[in-house]
């Protein structure tokens, strides 16, 4: 059944209700509150490929994808028996166990990193990167480029609006200004902007943290040359390099920005995962070469732990998924976005409403601006309005995209026809009504 413009969002909307009373804003991160483009919020009761269902029936075709880790679809059956057979071996032991030494050499294999230490979070992954930064390099400042979202660590937060580097301020209340002082944001692409940090502060610089191609602002693809200045910066100073591929990590490729087409496949000095390799469970990870990720405790003197770090229910959702991510399914991946994209478009210029289409792979994101989007300033000058009206015609028509304009679309190995025909149906009245026709 697709459902109508007038879908019933009671039980939705109940719930919201519920659950405001206990919990912030009803939600347990803030993008899941609609915030940005109105409605409510749809309270998920299961999902399956795909469909997600709600707790009114409504089905949705799910461009969310949990914000990526999804990528072989929902409840796929090899991730599923895959976590039944963990969970009923037990569901945490604080002990060693063997899932995680396959996790971890799975992604060794797929990526330049020699040895991976497993977290819970993408924010734990990038946050343990930086320490051990700061630890190897025994200095203190970092930097960062506006737009690029790496969790909510506090040096991390920071995001300066355009313009030359400068120290940012805190950009969320409770970061220090002892935190955000030691943070230097930069406009992303800018390499004249690195090159003038790096005169005035190089012997400070612990590392430039990126992610590998940004997907916090709207895909932004790194420009011809930057990510190699990147490298050549950071190495001239002592400084290392950190590629958050938290987002595009085993999305892109096989192993992700790293190995996808489009990139410049630049071996950074630490990288950081997560999504697709937890398979919608927490578990991510950092990594680089043998020799840096030696100084982590117990060897070396930078400390890192966790009581679930690599789980046994997580690490087997990540295995089946990593195992499960074949040339076939990123084949697939490529086609369904290509698809989908072409056609959003194409709508979006037939009602005559000014957008950019930007790639990182399979994921992409349409900016309502008719200019190319480099940097965060840009993706800011977007029109959110237009993007309002269409997410929420999509949604009423049965297309569940991010409920941000700054966020990257994500499909599945699971989008098949009807999923990708119910997105194609849904776009022409969704494209009008971003044009206000
Ligand atoms: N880095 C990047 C590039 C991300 O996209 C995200 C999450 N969207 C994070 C870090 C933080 O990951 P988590 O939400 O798992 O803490």
């Amino acid at each position: 059944t697709t459902p109508t413009p007038d879908q019933p969002t009671e039980r939705s909307a109940a719930l919201l209700e519920q659950a405001r009373a206990v919990t912030p804003g009803g939600v347990n991160s803030p993008v899941r509150a609609f915030r940005a483009v109105g409605g409510t919020p749809r309270f998920i009761r299961s999902a399956t490929g795909p469909w997600l269902t709600d707790v009114d029936g409504n089905r949705y075709v799910d461009l969310v994808c949990s914000w990526g880790p999804m990528i072989l679809g929902h409840t796929h059956p090899d991730v599923l028996a895959a976590v039944t057979d963990a969970a009923g071996r037990g569901f945490s032991f604080g002990t060693p166990s063997e899932n995680e030494v396959a996790l971890a050499g799975e992604i060794v294999a797929r990526t330049p990193v020699e040895q991976v230490r497993l977290v819970s979070s993408g924010t734990e992954a990038t946050m343990s990167a930086l320490r051990l930064a700061r630890g190897a390099t025994g200095r203190s400042k970092v930097v960062k480029f506006a737009g690029c979202y790496h969790g909510h660590v506090d040096a991390l937060l920071a995001s300066a609006g355009s313009g030359v580097a400068t120290f940012a301020l805190p950009d969320s209340a409770g970061v220090p200004e002892s935190s955000a002082s030691e943070t230097i944001v930069l406009p992303y692409n800018d390499l004249a902007a690195l090159e003038a940090a790096f005169a005035e502060h190089g012997e400070q610089i612990a590392c430039v943290i990126t992610e590998a191609c940004p997907g916090n602002m709207g895909v932004v693809p790194p420009v011809p040359g930057f990510e190699e200045g990147l490298r050549r910066v950071t190495r001239e100073h002592g400084a290392l390099l950190i590629s958050d591929e938290v987002m595009t990590g085993f999305r892109c490729s096989p192993s992700g920005w790293f190995g996808a087409e489009a990139s410049a496949s630049i071996e950074a000095d630490l990288f950081t995962f997560g999504k697709v390799m937890g398979g919608g469970f927490p578990a991510a990870a950092f990594g680089g070469s043998a020799e840096l990720m030696s100084r982590l405790a117990p060897d070396g003197p930078v400390y890192q732990a966790g009581t679930l770090s690599g789980n046994p229910v997580a690490t087997a959702a990540g295995l089946a998924t990593l195992r499960g991510c074949t040339p076939e399914v990123y084949a697939h991946l490529d086609s369904v976005a290509r698809t989908i994209a072409d056609a959003a478009s194409r709508e979006l210029t037939t009602a005559g409403v000014p957008h950019t289409v930007q790639w990182a792979g399979s994921m992409f994101s349409v900016f309502f601006r008719d200019q190319p989007v480099r940097t965060y300033d840009d993706a800011k000058s977007q029109d959110t309005g237009a993007f309002s009206r269409f997410f929420t015609a999509m949604l009423q028509q049965g297309v569940h995209l991010p409920p941000s304009a700054f966020e990257a679309w994500f499909v599945s190995a699971a989008h098949d026809e009807a999923a990708v025909e119910q997105v194609l149906a849904a776009l022409p009245a969704a494209a009008r009504a971003a044009g206000n026709l």
